[in-house]
């Protein structure tokens, strides 16, 4: 059942919310946000990304 009650809903994700009705799918979901986050903290600490990140912050004007 999603979070929104629909309980005939079938397969892997609620078809009205899009919630996640399977637990596999939502442990596999989070393994690979998980996974994602440790690719993205390395990335965020390479001195070149950190530049960039800066100057594209300026041009779009994000303090
Ligand atoms: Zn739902």
């Amino acid at each position: 059942m999603g979070f929104c009650g629909l309980s005939e809903a079938t397969g892997r994700f609620c078809t009205r919310c899009g919630a996640i009705l399977d637990i596999q799918t939502a442990a596999a979901l989070q393994d690979e946000m998980e996974s994602l986050d440790g690719k993205l903290s390395t990335i965020l600490q390479d001195e070149d990304v950190q530049r960039l990140l800066v100057k594209k912050m300026i041009e779009l004007g994000i303090e």
